[in-house]
């Protein structure tokens, strides 16, 4: 461990002029923390962010959800407004970590949480994450765990989050504070895939804050669930896993959302699997026909191959866990 200074915000002012002098944010600290510990990270400066009054979670006025960044993966979980419109949120959260890191761990720093490629987490690895430039022990190393969509000769690991995919399925907004003032970017556009610059990882600005994550409004009834896919049944990262939120009426599919995790350096919204859904009847077959979409563009590395095929049936299986066989 290195030498650091630590501070309280006890307001966003306080916080962001922390921030604007070089501070790093904390709130739970169940991510930053380890890797302060592992030296991967070595900030000289903490400003403690947790006691700022982001916890709330709202309905907006025309329907939609907001969830303050500082609310608890926990508290988030079990909150009825979230368990009534998304229930696809609680479960991905529920399947997250272990029930004492989802208690620190908040809703913003989920999102923000690094990869937990080992060689990003190793510093005697070469890691162009860690240290832009000096190659990816990955590439040629163990990659079973790493990404076949959205990759990149610089970098090929996943993003470890499972809210993230949640959110990229429903097309979330991410609303920021900074010394500039309110911003809102879309989810879409707030992580970043690694392309020749895979130490960029979001598109947030320097010494800005999340301060909520809004979901639009959706037609209701909107059904919708998450399925993980891992080695064992807890405290696990995902090799597939898919969130999945439909609307159906009148025995046609009217709306779909669709996205991966554990296969993306980004969580991996499926518009192809989606558009094939929308219009049509539910039905075993369809289930199938739109999961075959779900691992286009794949490159699989020499020890992942697996999960494209995993991925597709991971899909399917959540399609037809959400939309039933009617
Ligand atoms: Fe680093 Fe990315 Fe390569 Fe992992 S996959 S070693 S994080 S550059």
């Amino acid at each position: 461990m290195y030498p650091f200074t630590y501070t309280k915000a006890t307001n966003t002012r306080e916080a962001l002029n922390a921030g604007r002098s070089g501070g790093r944010y904390i709130a739970g600290g169940t991510t930053l923390v380890d890797l302060m510990r592992e030296t991967v990270e070595r900030p000289g400066s903490l400003v403690d962010i947790s006691a700022l009054p982001l916890r709330e979670v709202t309905v907006t006025k025309n329907g939609g959800l907001r969830i303050g960044a500082l609310i608890s993966m926990t508290e988030a979980a079990a909150h009825t407004a979230v368990r009534a419109a998304y229930p696809v949120i609680s479960q991905a959260l529920e399947l997250s970590a272990s029930a004492q890191l989802r208690n620190m761990a908040t809703i913003g720093g989920n999102i923000m949480q690094r990869t937990r490629c080992t060689y990003f987490r190793d510093v005697t690895a070469d890691c162009n994450k860690r240290e832009p430039g000096s190659g990816c022990a990955a590439r040629n190393g163990y990659n079973r765990s790493h990404a076949i969509l959205g990759t990149s000769d610089q970098c090929v690991a996943t993003h470890p989050s499972d809210l993230a995919v949640v959110l990229a399925a429903l097309e979330a907004t991410i609303h920021l504070l900074g010394p500039d003032g309110a911003r809102t970017v879309s989810f879409a556009d707030f992580l970043l895939k690694p392309g020749s610059t895979p130490n960029r990882e979001h598109a947030i600005r320097s010494s800005e804050l999340i301060t909520a994550v809004e979901i639009p409004a959706h037609p209701r009834p909107l059904k919708s669930g998450y399925l993980k896919v891992r080695d064992r049944q807890s405290y696990e990262f995902a090799l597939t896993s898919a969130a999945v939120a439909l609307h159906i009426r009148g025995g046609f599919i009217r709306e779909a959302k669709v996205a991966a995790g554990g296969v993306g350096t980004v969580p991996w919204k499926l518009p192809a699997v989606e558009r094939h859904l929308i219009g049509r009847r539910p039905s075993d077959r369809l289930w199938a026909e739109a999961a075959e979409y779900a691992a286009d563009g794949a490159h699989p590395l020499t020890h992942n191959g697996f999960k494209a095929e995993l991925l597709k049936r991971t899909v399917e299986r959540q399609l037809s866990a959400v939309g039933g066989t009617k």
